[in-house]
């Protein structure tokens, strides 16, 4: 997969990660794996259902055809697998879909609906040969095909339903004494195998495909929202979020913390540990303010330069300092030596916080402004310290 200007895009990211180092195993690190199965549920959803609304239309067809071509007693054993086994699994897995609650099990019920209704039409041409009717086999093939490029399934899923099937079918026909001509039986599995090596493989550059959108759409999100020297979000995709978590403190009445973070006597460490020594500081730094804004509604951002900016939610004032005096003192404790700091012999960081309790606040760019005055103040101070403001 060539995608422009990856350069561009922060050099931790999970998904840049997993581009370079490849994914031929249909296989990511664990934590974009977890993602990637959701992805692959919601983009294969609507198939999934379509799927199994066609395969029941399908189903009760053949119910109709049976009903009329096969004789007694045959004809009642196979409504009975038809009716009794393949039509309510096909129902039953179809309103899955429906339930949010069961998104992450779809594969497994999918799988197994897959797998139990291609050996109950095993069973199906099982039956037939007993009975001497000359039903087609190739109904088999049918089903393993539908595993494979309509189901939704993943590959090793799909995969196990095809082969599996194929199996079963060869041991059935084994079983037989009426069973086929070894010749018979030879071209039948032939054909069935062939179905399955070229499901097999269409359904692995299918998932192979799907898994590079997925790759190229994460790619793409870290382009647009994360600063690509930290990995922090950048300041548009802050203030975005920001929002979010403003309007829903406002609603809900909970206390927020807006916070101005700024490393101290930096441009002399750039002045003389050079722009690169300079760069990998932020990257330190960054990472020490992300570990501590973990939570889905706070979050932490570059804000431009050496500055970065934060919420926090819902914390009371004593947590809030908290935290912020562990993200001051974690700092220190990087232990970049700053021969040039008038703070400390290391590179520190001055923090501003406007702690708003939860009260119809006025907005957003108030809370940063007063943050900003509380970070002026951290300045004055003799820096390295954290500085308090309320509205
Ligand atoms: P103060 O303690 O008052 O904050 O002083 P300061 O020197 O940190 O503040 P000032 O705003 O004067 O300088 C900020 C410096 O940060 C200027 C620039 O050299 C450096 N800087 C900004 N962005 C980057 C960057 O992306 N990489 C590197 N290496 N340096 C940066
Ligand atoms: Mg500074
Ligand atoms: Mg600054």
């Amino acid at each position: 997969m060539k995608l422009p200007h990856l350069d561009w895009v922060n050099q931790d990211s999970p998904f840049l990660r997993q581009h370079q180092r490849g994914f031929r195993t249909l296989a990511f690190e664990d934590e974009l794996e977890q993602a990637y199965k959701r992805y692959h549920a919601n983009a294969f959803l609507g198939r999934m259902r379509w799927a199994l609304l066609v395969a029941m239309l399908l189903a009760l067809l053949f119910v109709v055809i049976d009903a009329f071509n096969l004789p007694d007693p045959l004809r009642g054993q196979i409504l009975a697998l038809r009716l009794g086994v393949i039509q309510p699994l096909l129902l039953l897995a179809w309103l899955a879909t429906y339930r949010y609650g069961l998104r992450d099990y779809l594969q497994l019920i999918g799988g197994l609906v897959a797998l139990l209704s291609g050996l109950a039409v095993v069973g199906i041409i099982g039956l037939a040969r007993y009975h001497a009717f000359p039903l087609p086999y190739e109904g088999i093939i049918l089903v393993t095909v539908f595993f494979y490029f309509l189901t939704g399934l993943r590959f090793t899923t799909a995969v196990l339903c095809g082969w599996v099937s194929f199996m079963a079918y060869i041991a059935t026909e084994l079983s037989l004494r009426q069973g086929l001509t070894g010749e018979a039986l030879i071209n039948n599995a032939m054909f069935l195998g062939l179905a399955n090596v070229i499901g097999s493989v269409g359904c692995y550059s299918l998932e192979y495909t799907t898994r590079q959108n997925f790759l190229a759409h994460g790619l793409l999100q870290d382009l647009a929202e994360k600063d690509f020297l930290t990995g922090l979000l950048n300041r548009r995709a802050f203030t975005e979020r920001a929002e979010r978590s403003w309007r829903q403190a406002q609603r809900e009445r909970h206390a927020l913390g807006v916070v101005m973070m700024d490393v101290d006597f930096f441009k002399r460490y750039n002045d003389h540990y050079g722009h690169a020594a300079g760069d990998e500081a932020l990257r330190q730094v960054a990472r020490v303010i992300g570990e501590h804004a973990r939570r889905p509604l706070d979050c932490a951002a570059r804000y431009g330069g050496e500055e970065f900016v934060g919420i926090w939610y819902d914390l009371n004032e004593q947590q809030m300092l908290g935290i912020l005096e562990k993200i001051r003192s974690s700092t220190e404790a990087l232990a970049l030596a700053h021969a040039y700091s008038d703070a400390a012999p290391v590179v520190t960081l001055s923090i501003g916080l406007a702690y708003l309790p939860p009260q119809p606040h006025q907005s957003l760019e108030d809370a940063l402004r007063l943050a900003d005055v509380a970070l002026y103040l951290a300045k004055e101070q003799g820096r390295n310290r954290v500085v308090c403001k309320q509205p």
